[in-house]
């Protein structure tokens, strides 16, 4: 591995040069965004030093993925805690026994529309404080398919040309939840998303407006934070207007030279920043059983 981290430090990955590691392995999946990193037993707590290269490539990569990390929920927890405060979701299922993790699953008879969104978005963006990260384990996950692709959204920013950025500079979104479960109800049943049932988040927090280009609270880096998921339009502008701005900024994140894509394992850890990249499940599982679990870790209010 020595050979592979001296080949590719200095040169630039995920849009900034490639950092030094010392303590870990790190493997870039794409130049966009994503990272493997060796070296490391989550189960174990981690040396000062090791932590802060581990934080260090999250901030660099986006989306960084352990192998082979056979986590007890309290490990997944406390590994979860040093990235901040673990919050639970009005949405998202809960882990059986376990209110502050939830849970991804599609049993192999299911259809895969039970897994929220086909396409690519940011979790909760209805939340005041929308998450910062999410750390999610395989339980289970098929022989193929239903990967997790990523979009690196500080690129998607960054390529467009400077009169576009200063239209985006300019428009805040309105982001609603309030509405997914009665939407969820009118479906027909076999098409229905599997949602948490009960919840005590108040309807205030349902409902938030947030700058669609958000900066990086210490580097100041400024990335897209527009997703079709959630959205209601953008402030000051009529529907027909929001809507076909809405297409070309959500068009961003299916370019492929923002993306990277992970393939589940059993016990792959992947923690993902869900500020500044975007997710999407692929559904092409045909009759497999998949099963994530995974913590949340709430963000900061989104900084214009
Ligand atoms: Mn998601």
């Amino acid at each position: 591995m020595a050979t592979a981290r001296s080949m590719v430090a200095g040169v630039t990955v995920a849009g900034r040069p490639m950092p030094q590691f010392q303590h870990i392995q790190v493997t870039p999946l794409t130049g966009a965004c994503g990272a493997e990193i060796r070296g490391v037993d989550l189960r174990r707590p981690l040396s000062p030093a090791v932590l802060a290269e581990v934080m260090g490539a999250f901030e660099h990569f986006l989306v960084i993925v352990f192998r082979d990390q056979p986590l007890t929920p309290e490990q997944h927890k406390s590994f979860s805690r040093h990235f901040g405060e673990l919050t639970d979701l009005p949405q998202a299922p809960i882990f059986p026994g376990h209110p502050d993790m939830q849970e991804v699953r599609r049993e192999a008879d299911e259809p895969a529309s039970v897994v929220p969104f086909t396409r690519f978005h940011s979790d909760s963006p209805f939340l005041p404080n929308p998450p910062k990260c999410m750390v999610m384990r395989a339980i289970d996950a098929p022989a193929y398919g239903g990967d997790t692709a990523f979009a690196n959204m500080y690129l998607a920013y960054e390529g467009l040309s400077p009169a576009m950025q200063a239209l985006a500079n300019g428009l805040r979104v309105v982001y609603s939840g309030k509405d997914i479960w009665k939407k969820n109800q009118a479906l027909d049943p076999e098409k229905r998303l599997r949602l948490r049932t009960a919840h005590d988040f108040t309807e205030d927090r349902l409902e938030s407006t947030h700058p669609a280009v958000r900066r990086h609270p210490v580097s100041g880096r400024k990335a897209l934070y527009v997703c079709r998921a959630y959205f209601k339009r953008f402030e000051g502008y009529g529907d027909d207007e929001s809507q076909a701005l809405l297409n070309f900024f959500d068009s961003l994140p299916y370019r492929l030279q923002y993306q990277c894509r992970v393939r589940w394992e059993r016990n792959t850890v992947i923690v993902w920043d869900n500020r500044f990249s975007q997710h999407c499940g692929v559904h092409d599982y045909e009759g497999e059983r998949r099963h994530l679990v995974r913590t949340t870790v709430v963000g900061e209010a989104p900084l214009p």
